[in-house]
């Protein structure tokens, strides 16, 4: 058969740094394809000459066939002359520089052939701490540059022997092309920072630290975590002492999918993303009877789980030549100090672990861009994202409606991520952390540049957010100067609306009245805005309504103390009754006298109080009236309390409805059902998602629209989200919410981008 079809093919996606040029060339050797492939920086192209028949072939299994861990995104087909491409063989041709669409691989979890290896004996990278391949290791983490070539990553610094060189050269190798490659001889090595171990006595070290009940810091793959026995009780007190940090919940890693299912129920669904390449940490309902201590996650009904995702953790739970034994869950936590980013390199380790862990594992790989371990929970069998970080940044996002420009979003000022966008295609940054912390202010602006040099982009105008006082907005305006380009102000909650609506597609033309329930954003009136009721299009929005705004009186210690919002807003139902504002008070244990004249003082007297309509602070108003938590120690603790106390009184309602159906002991399930507190936090979910509902419903009928955007961080709560969706639908409206976005402040850069980039 004669070659007498030619095509020049451009594939765009995640095609570096995932064998896709391998791939390329093996089927076109299958199909008898001359030409040759070549890696562009921001795409592969392809020149291919053959019979029609094996073309046609070869075209859809550049789609259907393609390597695990690619994505591709765009192909562009173009026929060409045969005479064109004059070779007689296939090719791989080297890295050549282009212009165009940049995709940066996120980093991917160890392969199972590679875990195989790595307990291999006989194989030569048995045991090695930072085997990988072609389908698994680290990628964002490690680069620098465009293309995607060893010497632009990390890994430049290790050059490879001839074992491991011949692999990266041969084609037939599951190892052909893989930049981070390397082995016992070549490859970077661990060691215990400024200890004498290194190697395996480095790995033994920090296993008998842990399994003896201490405290160990572990350099992985974007930073480094905290790690403790997670059975302990005693240990996992002593992190939280050490680390300033009473009740925020604690992930834990597990040894294997079945040590996860002995701790926590796993769905089907999340059991696939469990095990899936990109190993977030995902919130699974905990079981009766698991190992866990209580203090890993207390008063919360779910514990953040995730596997192993490096080879450093699989060694740390099994190591055949150390006969130290090892729980099957450690905690592993975020290695930083609370607010400040993960720690990166040995200096930050040392500087802000030094004081926490017992014994600090480092090793000379260096961490180019910090990766957070991403959060998922479930929601309606699906992911619903908390944070997005490692695995799934820089994945873009595409979007129909667009504009040809270059778009840098520097996001919110807590759970700070920020955008660059360009030609349809959003990017939203790993999680950066909230900016109070001056190191995370500096975090922002570093990977920020290394970002826009990586991606190749100059902004044509930069985005933040409206409060006048924000760090976030600090750095965007110097960015804006320095490059001489305009910024604009998007306001908080049509930010959160706006990734709502940029996460499902929604046409470039459309309307949707956008439900935003959340903590605080500043508001156009100049109040605190975050119960909010509007019409939204890409365009612009006007506010239809918002909570009642009541009297937020102290400042930002009323944002952690939710007994102060209380307060006001008792004084404000009883019309500035002090007597019976005392009375109450007192009746719910709420606060001191003195404390409830303080807050009406400055109500009072306009001292340190501002209007809010905030959904987040009336949360945790409702969790203070209710005795659940007074008072927060970190963002959301009330809310989350809350929530928990809500689901404990549905399960039980659950319970009663399915064994009333029995006719068993009815008593003793009222009994059961009635503790009051858990029974009214129900109670309040359901009216506030009634409440949420009948007022987006009305506005959807008065202002002529048919869907209804939910976003905001008070929506990170499942029950209220349920409760509201099930509502809304039922009243015959579409319901957009979040799926691999996140609802709350992580979440608002995609927004602030999309705001930007369409006007
Ligand atoms: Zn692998
Ligand atoms: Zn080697
Ligand atoms: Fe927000």
């Amino acid at each position: 058969m004669g070659k007498n079809v030619a095509f020049h093919f451009l594939i765009f996606g995640i095609v570096q740094g995932v064998g896709f040029r391998p791939f390329v060339d093996n089927l076109a050797h299958e199909h008898d394809i001359v030409g040759s492939v070549a890696n562009r920086g921001s795409f592969v192209e392809i020149f291919a000459k053959g019979a029609a028949g094996d073309m046609d072939d070869f075209m859809r299994e550049i789609r259907t066939r393609a390597p695990e861990r690619s994505i591709i995104l765009k192909i562009e087909a173009k026929k060409i002359s045969p005479d064109d491409v004059a070779c007689d063989d296939f090719s791989i041709i080297e890295s050549e520089r282009e212009a165009g669409d940049i995709f940066v691989s996120p980093d991917i979890a160890t392969c199972e052939k590679c875990h195989s290896e790595l307990y291999d004996k006989s194989n030569r990278r048995y045991l090695h701490p930072f085997i990988n391949c072609t389908s698994c290791g680290p990628r964002l983490t490690i680069f620098d540059a465009m293309p995607y070539d060893r010497e632009r990553t990390s890994m430049g610094e290790f050059p490879m022997c001839d074992a491991c060189a011949d692999e990266y050269h041969d084609p037939a190798s599951r190892r052909y092309d893989a930049q981070p490659v390397c082995c016992n001889e070549c490859g970077p090595t661990v060691r215990i920072l400024d200890g004498d171990e290194t190697g395996s006595d480095a790995i033994k070290r920090v296993r008998r630290v842990i399994a003896d009940g201490g405290i160990a810091a572990v350099k992985g793959i974007g930073g480094f975590h905290l790690v403790c026995d997670a059975t302990n009780e005693k240990v996992v007190a002593e992190l939280r002492r050490r680390k300033h940090r009473p009740t925020k919940p604690f992930a834990v890693m597990t040894r294997d999918i079945e040590a996860a299912e002995r701790e926590a129920e796993v769905p089907t669904s999340a059991r696939a993303i469990l095990c899936g390449h990109q190993r977030p940490i995902v919130l699974l309902k905990k079981r009766d009877g698991g190992n866990i201590v209580s203090g890993v996650a207390p008063y919360n009904s779910k514990v953040g789980i995730m596997l192993p995702y490096a080879p450093i953790h699989y060694l740390l739970f099994d190591y055949p030549i150390d006969d130290t034994k090892m729980p099957d869950v450690l905690v592993m936590t975020s290695g930083n100090p609370s607010g400040a980013p993960i720690c990166r390199t040995d200096d930050d380790a040392r500087e802000a672990l030094g004081s926490i862990a017992d014994v600090i594992m480092t090793h000379n790989r260096r961490i180019r861009v910090r990766a957070d371990d991403t959060v998922m929970d479930f929601y309606d069998d699906e992911p619903y994202m908390i944070r997005r970080s490692r695995g799934y940044a820089p994945l873009p996002v595409m979007m129909s409606a667009s504009r040809e420009k270059c778009v840098l979003a520097i996001g919110g000022e807590l759970k700070n991520t920020f955008c660059l966008a360009k030609n349809g295609l959003y990017y939203p940054s790993s999680y950066i952390g909230d900016l109070s912390d001056v190191r995370t202010v500096a975090a922002l602006k570093e990977t920020a540049e290394r970002m826009m040099a990586l991606l190749e982009m100059r902004p044509d105008v930069i985005a933040c957010d409206m409060h006048p006082r924000y760090q976030s907005s600090r750095v965007a305006r110097e960015m804006a100067s320095r490059l001489g380009v305009p910024i604009i102000e998007v306001q908080h909650h049509y930010a959160h609306i706006l990734s709502c609506m940029a996460e499902n597609d929604v046409a470039a033309d459309k309307e949707v009245i956008g439900v935003a329930m959340d903590g605080t954003g500043y508001g156009t009136d100049g109040t605190i805005w975050g119960g909010e009721l509007m019409r939204a299009s890409y365009h612009g929005f006007r506010r239809l309504g918002s909570i009642t705004p009541f009297h937020w009186a102290g400042g930002d210690r009323a944002s952690r103390e939710g007994w102060r919002i209380a307060a006001n807003m008792i004084y404000d139902l009883m019309h500035g009754d002090k007597k019976r504002t005392h009375e109450i008070c007192d009746a719910l244990h709420l606060a001191t006298e003195t404390q409830v004249d303080a807050q009406m003082f400055m109500e009072d007297n306009h001292i340190n109080c501002v209007t809010s309509t905030s959904a987040g602070r009336l949360f945790d108003a409702v969790s203070a009236v209710l005795g659940i938590c007074r008072a927060s120690s970190f963002e959301g603790e009330a809310a989350m309390r809350l929530q928990y106390a809500a689901e404990c009184a549905q399960s039980v309602q659950r319970e009663c409805e399915s064994k009333r159906s029995d006719l068993s002991d009815e008593n003793e399930l009222t009994t059961k059902f009635e503790d009051k507190a858990k029974r009214l936090a129900y109670f309040f979910h359901d009216e506030f998602a009634k409440i949420i509902a009948e007022s987006a419903t009305r506005a959807a009928e008065k202002e002529g629209l048919d869907t209804v955007a939910l976003s905001g961080g008070v929506f990170q709560n499942t029950l209220l989200l349920s409760m509201a969706e099930k509502r809304l639908k039922q009243a015959g409206l579409i319901v957009l919410r979040h799926h691999l976005i996140p609802p709350n402040d992580g979440g608002i850069c995609l927004g602030q981008a999309v705001a930007a980039m369409m006007q």
